[in-house]
Order: C-alpha cells, then structure tokens, then sequence
C-alpha cells in the first residue's frame, strides 16, 4: 500500500490559521510583528526563498523589511546593519539569508543577532537552550517544522527509533536533539558522512529524516517497512524532459513511497513548514516584548 503523504502545505495552512488570530492581539495591543529578511548577493534559489517568506508575511500581516546588498557587500556592513537592527524597537525578527558569499563568516554574523530576534534559531544561546532541552524559545525552523507536521499528522514518537541522516547546525544536529528531547521521546541515531553502513541503521528506523543534500540517496530497500520518513532535502537535478532544464528532488527515492507509511513530498513537504514556523517565531518575538 502506497505511504500515506505527509502534507507539510496543509499543516502550514493550519498554523498560519492560528497565526493571523495572534497577530491580530498583537495589533490590537499596538504591535505589527515585523520580520527583517537579509539576502546578500544573487543566488537564484536563496532570491526565491526570500520572496516567500516575504509573500507569506503579507498574507499573515506580518510587516517584513527586506534588504538586498550586492555579493561584494564588505562584512563589515553587514555587521553594522544586523546591528542596528538589534536596536530598533519596532523590528522583532531579524534573518540573514543562507549562503553568505565566501568572504564572509555565516556563524559569527549569526552570533551578532540578538538572540530574541534570532526568528532562524541558530544563536548559540538559542542552539544551547535547545541542547538544555528548554524548547519555549527560538528553535530553528526546519527541525521544528518538522516537528510540527508529525504531531500534525498524529505520530507517535515516544520509545521509537528515530535515525536522522545529517548532522548539520541548521538541519540534522537540531532535528536529532528535538527527537530525543522530553515530550518527543524518540530514541535517535544520528548518521552522517564517516558513518559505517547507513543502510543498517537506516533499516532499523521507525521514523526516518533525511537531510543530507544528496539526491534521492535513500533506497527503498533501506526502509523499513511501515516506517515514516520525513524528506528534508531539497537538491536541483538536471531533467532535459522538462522546459527548464531541472526539476526538484529530495534526498528519498520517490519509490520510498512502497514501503514507507508516511513520506513526505518534495517539494510540498518540510519547504512549507519552514517558512511556517518562520512566522511562528517572528511572531512569538513580538508576543515577547509585549508580555
Ligand atoms: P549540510 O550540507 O550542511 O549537511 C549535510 C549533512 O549530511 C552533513 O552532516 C553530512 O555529513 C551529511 N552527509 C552528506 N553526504 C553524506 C553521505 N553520502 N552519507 C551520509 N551523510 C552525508 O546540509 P543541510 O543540513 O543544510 O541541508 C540538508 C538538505 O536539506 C539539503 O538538501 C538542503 O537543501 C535541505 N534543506 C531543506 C530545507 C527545507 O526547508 N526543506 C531547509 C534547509 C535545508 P558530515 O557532517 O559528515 O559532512
């Protein structure tokens, strides 16, 4: 029987529902939440992410600020406008758009953010919360979107084995502390480059999440069956049959889909849910400043 689909667009629908309710007590209060978007350079994709998050702030009345510098934007400019922005009383979220050109430090710019503006959740204070297992706070968006869409779908996590593929600061790591955490309580595996055999550990998880950046890397001989796999992955493939050139693919073969219970679409899946709880936090910053 085919996997039931994990659908990041619906659940994403249902938390910006309960958003437009918050936002609105914000502004009866006086509060806009008001989301400040970074981008330097001219990464098409990133360009598109932007846009996004942008259109879905207009929808949930969200006042967004967007700034675009070009690619040979000194750091140091940079620096000075994330911290002015740490001062202005009216802004209550503050992201700088992933990938940085080369010449700049993605990790100390991201220190300089003021960790109750830090909507993206990668502060070291906001990382070491999360680490504590205090989750009231800045989490970062896709692991917690994640998150979200299987209590969404009703997924019971307690005492099963969760592997997560990916080890990043942004994706695998968080995703993996958020599994574990108190509440959750998954028992999880973490797999990355200098593992041995993915497959076997792979084959021995009940949930699943990849988030490598590697095409369709996981088979469907690597899934248990009846497991439920979570798509983070979101990789551009040449496809000549398509007008473009290229289509998305995620990091799970779509032939999962035969053995999983739930698969998560790419795209459709996490990419909705990111930019949700994107939202969530630049809301629950404005709601911070005025409890
Ligand atoms: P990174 O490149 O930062 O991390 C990739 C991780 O995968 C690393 O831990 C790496 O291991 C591991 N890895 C790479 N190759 C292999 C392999 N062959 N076998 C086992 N492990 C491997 O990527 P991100 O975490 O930033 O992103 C992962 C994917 O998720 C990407 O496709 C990205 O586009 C997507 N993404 C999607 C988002 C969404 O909203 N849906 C948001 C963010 C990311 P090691 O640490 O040993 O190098």
């Amino acid at each position: 029987m085919a996997a039931q689909r994990l659908d990041g667009k619906a659940c994403a629908a249902d938390v910006e529902a309960e958003l437009i309710g918050r936002v609105e007590t914000l502004k009866a209060k006086g509060i806009q939440p008001h989301l400040a978007v970074i981008i330097v350079g001219d990464d098409p994709a990133s360009h598109v992410y932007v846009k996004s998050k942008v259109r879905t702030c207009e929808r949930l009345g969200i006042r967004s600020t967007h700034l675009e510098l070009p690619s040979d934007t000194a750091e140091a400019v940079l620096r000075d406008h994330i911290l002015t922005m740490n001062e202005q009383e009216d802004l209550h979220g503050i992201l700088v758009q992933s990938p940085l050109p080369s010449h700049m430090n993605e990790e100390e710019l991201t220190d300089l953010i003021n960790p109750r503006k830090d909507v993206d959740g990668f502060h070291p204070q906001n990382l070491g919360r999360l680490v504590q297992g205090r989750l009231d706070g800045m989490l970062p968006c896709t692991p917690s979107g994640v998150m979200r869409m299987l209590r969404w779908a009703g997924i019971e996590l307690e005492g099963k084995r969760a592997v997560v593929l990916g080890r990043s600061r942004i994706v695998g790591m968080p995703a993996a502390l958020l599994l574990g955490a108190k509440g959750a309580d998954a028992t999880v595996t973490v797999v990355h480059s200098r593992t041995e055999d993915i497959a076997k550990h792979c084959q021995e998880a009940d949930i699943l999440v990849a988030a490598v950046g590697r095409p369709e890397m996981v088979q469907p001989e690597w899934v248990k069956p009846g497991a439920v796999v979570v798509d983070v992955g979101i990789n551009r493939v040449e496809d000549s049959s398509r007008e473009r050139g290229w289509r998305l693919a995620g990091d799970v073969s779509p032939e999962v889909e035969n053995v999983a219970s739930w698969l998560s679409p790419v795209p459709g899946g996490v990419g909705p849910m990111t930019i949700a709880m994107l939202m969530e936090n630049t809301v629950r910053a404005a709601e911070m400043l005025s409890e």
